[in-house]
């Protein structure tokens, strides 16, 4: 495995061993500022690290400075054949671009984008994104080895120029062809890799589809940063991300809980418990894992190696703190002294 490079969107560092980052794309037009603003700040909240817009027009260009006084983030340009736009979005102050240099008419004009980057003296990397829907379809086939000609085609033309603030994305709808061609390409570059399985769809599939698919792409360290596709609120895609990363232990984000799916053997409600939990540390950032486990089958052995946990009885449980018992509970008070407890150890 190579080291990969490491480019700066905005402050953001992505590539080497810097953290994996996450990413998400707005899902309104770009030129409806107060739109994109509304719903960018929603995903900062929920702990986007890197925003795209698409900028099919002039008119959207021309919204990408007030955007950008506007929110905390790198903001992305996404543009797919007309270089001016390219053009307009660097000296709009854009932070990185989206683009396939194979897909502008003349090489001229990819030459263009890069002098103007180069002259703007910022660090504006451009992605190139191939993608099983768009590939020219008459050059490459839709296989692993055709993703990965494309890019590096596309590759070659900015190498030509000199260019070299690049990443990669080799995004299909089907996991496996999608890790073949990270595989394939991690062999040949050491270009940051742009992680995602494209049109994933709708909530559950798209969720169970990312899941599947970008695990194994970190797993193997075969990604940087990482988009989850869903069809929806793009909030949801970065919340999904977040629980990616941690269940891989590649970032931490708050409060993890570890819950058992109940069985015969449960005499405690666990299912409202976590709902309660969930409902009542929404915000809290602190780097917590707490257990909540149904019978002493796994629960003491969870709870232990837990921040703080309850490990259920019959309508009772005892609450543990590390490997300590701090206390036994009725089911009815079980959850509000694990908050006070949480809140008493933990600080709020
Ligand atoms: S911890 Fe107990 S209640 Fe929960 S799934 Fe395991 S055996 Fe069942």
């Amino acid at each position: 495995m190579r080291n990969r490079r490491v480019v700066y969107i905005g402050n953001v560092p992505v590539g080497g061993n810097n953290p994996i980052t996450i990413q998400s794309m707005t899902n309104t037009e770009t030129k409806n500022i107060e739109a994109t603003v509304d719903q960018i700040k929603s995903l900062e909240k929920a702990g986007c690290e890197i925003v795209r817009v698409a900028v099919p027009d002039m008119e959207s260009t021309e919204a990408i400075r007030k955007i950008k006084k506007k929110i905390n983030i790198p903001l992305i340009a996404d543009i797919h054949f007309d270089y001016r736009l390219a053009l307009k979005s660097i000296d709009q102050g854009i932070d990185g671009l989206r683009i396939n240099p194979g897909n502008i008419k003349k090489e001229k004009y990819v030459e263009q984008i890069v002098q103007k980057i180069k002259k703007s003296g910022r660090s504006i990397p451009i992605r190139i994104g191939v993608n099983s829907g768009s590939i020219n379809r008459k050059k490459y086939n839709v296989t692993p080895s055709g993703l990965v000609d494309s890019a590096v085609d596309h590759i070659k033309i900015l190498e030509k120029l000199n260019f070299y603030d690049i990443k990669v994305s080799l995004k299909s709808s089907d996991v496996l062809k999608t890790i073949k061609s990270y595989e394939k390409f991690s062999k040949k570059m050491d270009y940051p890799l742009h992680g995602g399985i494209t049109e994933a769809g709708g909530s559950l599939k798209g969720t169970v589809k990312s899941s599947t698919g970008l695990g194994i792409l970190l797993y193997k360290k075969l990604c940087d940063t990482i988009r989850v596709s869903l069809t929806g609120d793009p909030v949801k895609e970065v919340e999904v991300a977040k629980n990616i990363l941690s269940s891989l232990n590649k970032r931490k984000f708050g409060v993890e809980i570890i819950s058992c799916p109940t069985c015969g053997r449960a005499k405690i409600d666990v299912e409202s418990m976590v709902k309660k939990v969930e409902n009542n540390l929404p915000d809290m950032d602190k780097n917590l894992k707490i257990a909540i486990m149904g019978c002493a089958v796994n629960g003491p052995g969870e709870a232990r190696d837990a921040d703080i946990g309850i490990a259920g009885g019959t309508h009772e449980g005892l609450i543990f703190l590390k490997d300590k018992i701090i206390g036994k509970y009725k089911e009815d008070n079980l959850i509000d002294e694990l908050i006070k407890n949480i809140e008493k150890y933990y600080g709020k």
